[in-house]
């Protein structure tokens, strides 16, 4: 049985009562409608899992009891962070949906030569917002013990300088024919922080590519066929789960 879930920071935990406030106070009282004595799963940023019972209703928050306490287990062991260049309209948001499901750490949203939509730091900062509210909601659907992060950086420069300073990066490149993900992968078994960068919908240009290369971040094939901006991060999330989970 699954229950409704809910993340906390452990400051919200006090012994054996935890307290829930804003929205995810109104979440259980007004959108779930949920009485006292029924339970819910409460995560921490720790990797804890608390089934809890609950308990009060007050105008703003909910407090609950804690039953039993469980490791989470549906964390991915690494760490995979992606960098997607924007791509138009909405389709950030179920990249960001789809990643949190796949197992992603972390989401970084940037612009790139190609991209079509532009955005300024102030559109960026409400269009983060946004992606943060959806990550939230795919992590409690998909069962998540962690918020993935959303977050914007100005330019592929700066992605890449983030991208090489923790653990393996490399650029998934429509153009690159000898190195695939698969062989890439392969011979990094034991790398457990990782990062990639996904192109917009034009792609890289060659320069982009060469400016990946010459800071140490490999370009690698996703295969034969051409995919789509909002389906290429999808595929290297399950490839990584399934080379280093299954
Ligand atoms: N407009 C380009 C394709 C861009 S696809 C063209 O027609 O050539 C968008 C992004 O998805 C690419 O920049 C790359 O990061 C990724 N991608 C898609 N298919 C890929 C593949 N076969 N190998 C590597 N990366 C790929």
């Amino acid at each position: 049985m699954s229950y409704p879930r809910f993340f906390v920071n452990s400051g919200h935990i006090d012994g054996s009562v935890i307290t829930l406030e804003g929205e995810s106070a109104l979440h259980i009282s007004k959108s779930l409608r949920m009485k006292a004595g029924e339970k819910i799963v409460v995560c921490d940023t720790e990797k804890n899992e608390y089934e809890c019972v609950l308990e009060s209703f007050s105008a703003d928050t909910v407090t609950a009891r804690i039953e039993d306490i469980r490791r989470n287990v549906s964390e991915p062991l690494y760490k995979v962070t992606v960098y997607q260049a924007c791509p138009k309209s909405d389709k950030m948001d179920s990249i960001v949906q789809k990643a949190v499901e796949l197992g992603a750490y972390g989401i970084v949203a940037f612009m790139s030569d190609r991209c079509i939509a532009r955005y300024d730091s102030k559109s960026f900062e409400k269009k983060c917002d946004r992606w943060q509210k959806i990550a939230l909601e795919a992590a409690k659907q998909s069962g998540r013990g962690y918020v993935p992060f959303v977050k914007w950086l100005p330019n592929i420069e700066s992605a890449v300088q983030e991208m090489t300073k923790n653990g393996v990066a490399f650029m998934c490149y429509e153009d690159e024919d000898t190195l695939t993900l698969k062989e890439f992968l392969g011979t990094r078994k034991d790398e457990n922080e990782l990062s990639f960068i996904i192109g917009p919908e034009g792609g890289f240009t060659a320069k982009e590519a060469e400016f990946c290369r010459d800071n140490g971040v490999l370009t690698v094939s996703l295969g034969k066929r051409i995919l789509r901006t909002e389906t290429a991060s999808g595929y290297v999330l399950a490839g990584l789960s399934y080379e280093k989970e299954l």
